[in-house]
């Protein structure tokens, strides 16, 4: 799909008045609020424009996300409305929810109800690390526990380099977490039942969102992929959709996994083995001389045992596949299979287009409910 530079060309050097950088925050079919600095001269507020996309950037079908610096022209400051003109480079985009240039993650956690659990803390960590985006800790529901406990969790996450907050959604004690909000673009992540959607809500009562909303989105099927939106709190923007709800691992080298443990790092270069695994290997460094809590390289054991077994089992899938291959005679027919792989996603496509386009017109009238927008997205 055409992107970056190209897009630059359809710029119109004719467009009226000022042309301003803002970011997508909300999208609903091919209408996108971009938020940006207002057009009035002289203010520094920002302003959520309904924007359309210019013509040809629709026909090439560029692909905008929530989360996406675009420029916008053709502000008009009465109807709130403006046109995107241009899409800047990303740094990144998460799948699920599909949202660019994503800042940091949170992952929240209970001190209690649910009980907390290190080996799911450290299976998000490792999650969000493995795509390349910083992690930060919120711990929830610190009125459930008493202050003791709650420092020592606090400070075990903290020594790690982690920025780890602690509020109450229930009290209202949500500056901790507000803390880490500005300036950034932020999603939340954990399980469900830690207080995501009580955190949002206090954060900015205008969300309302019910509580366990955000939880109930998180199974599988046609719960998993909503269209986010990013909403303007304490100085940032955050999603009101949570990410990692998939807690299986990609397909990463085990002998990797320990870069994504900070305590292990600096000894990882000293292990005589290239590739150690710091599992049973004669001298190595980490087991020998890090200092590693136990909890934590019982979790570092666990996933590398998970990505060892996904690894063999990709290892023989990747055997079936050629000689699957092989058996159809390899060459022209194996194209010919490619091919026909490839015109049925177009079909698909054009079906979700049709089906984006029903749904944008129900929308208009206000008939949607809230399953059909999830499937909106799928
Ligand atoms: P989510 O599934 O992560 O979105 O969690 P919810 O926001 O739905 O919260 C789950 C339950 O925990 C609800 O009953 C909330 O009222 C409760 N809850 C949320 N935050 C707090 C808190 O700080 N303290 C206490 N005691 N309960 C909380
Ligand atoms: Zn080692």
């Amino acid at each position: 799909m055409a992107r970056g530079p190209d897009v630059g060309d359809l710029l119109d050097p004719n467009a009226p008045g000022p042309v301003v950088t803002g970011v997508v925050v909300r999208r609903i079919s091919n209408v996108f609020w971009v938020r940006a600095p207002g057009a009035a001269a002289g203010t520094t507020a920002e302003t959520e424009y309904a924007c359309s996309l210019r013509a040809r950037m629709r026909k090439e079908q560029i692909d905008i996300r929530v989360g996406d610096r675009v420029r916008i022209s053709n502000l008009d400051g009465v109807n709130v409305t403006a046109l995107i003109t241009e899409v800047l480079e990303r740094t990144n985009t998460l799948p699920r929810p599909p949202i660019a240039n994503v800042d940091q993650v949170i992952v929240v956690f209970a001190a209690s109800q649910p009980e907390f659990s290190s080996h799911l803390l450290d299976r998000f960590l490792v999650l969000i690390q493995m795509s390349g985006l910083p992690a930060a800790v919120v711990i929830n529901k610190r009125d459930l526990v008493s202050e003791d406990s709650l420092s020592a969790l606090v400070g075990s996450y903290r020594a790690l380099g982690y920025p780890v907050m602690a509020t109450s959604a229930r009290q209202g004690d949500v500056e901790g977490l507000v803390s880490l909000l500005a300036g950034k673009v932020t999603v939340f992540a954990g399980p469900s039942g830690v207080g995501k959607s009580s955190l949002l809500n206090a954060l900015d009562p205008r969300l309302s969102l019910k509580e366990g909303e955000v939880s109930s989105r998180l199974g599988t099927g046609r719960h998993t992929t909503t269209f986010a939106s990013l909403h303007a709190i304490g100085g940032g923007l955050v999603a009101d959709t949570p990410g990692y709800s998939h807690l299986e691992f990609p397909d990463w080298p085990p002998e990797e996994l320990g870069w994504l443990f900070p305590e292990m790092v600096p000894w990882i270069p000293r292990c005589p083995l290239s590739k150690c695994q710091h599992d049973s290997e004669p001298d190595c460094a980490v087991k020998d001389r890090a200092e590693i809590a136990p909890t934590r390289f019982e979790s570092y054991l666990r996933f590398l045992d998970e990505l060892r077994r996904a690894h063999d089992r990709a290892m023989s899938s990747t055997t079936k596949v050629e000689s699957a291959t092989k058996m159809t005679g390899g060459g022209e027919s194996a194209r010919r299979l490619v091919r026909i792989d490839a015109d049925q996603r177009e079909d698909s496509r054009r079906v979700t287009r049709q089906r984006l386009a029903e749904l944008a017109a129900k929308a208009a009238s206000g008939e949607l409910d809230e399953e059909e927008l999830d499937d909106m997205a799928t």
